[in-house]
């Protein structure tokens, strides 16, 4: 039984949800009601391709390398 993990484009929420068969039905959001949810690939942390590149390796770059980068 696998658990998906699902993230609603009305609202943004994630929720998990566990699936029985893989070919049910997308749930409806826990939140707003909203059938309009992705599915979240959980992809475990191999390697580490994140968020902490470079981190501290860079000397002299000024302070304004990180702009938003959601
Ligand atoms: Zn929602």
């Amino acid at each position: 039984m696998p658990i998906y993990e699902y993230r609603c484009s009305e609202c943004g929420v994630k929720f998990e949800k566990l699936v029985f068969r893989s070919d049910a039905p997308a749930p409806e959001c826990p939140s707003c009601k909203s059938k309009k949810v992705n599915k979240v690939m959980s992809v475990p942390s191999v390697g580490g391709g994140g968020s902490s590149t470079s981190f501290g390796s860079s000397g002299g770059g000024g302070c304004g390398s990180h702009s938003g980068f959601s």
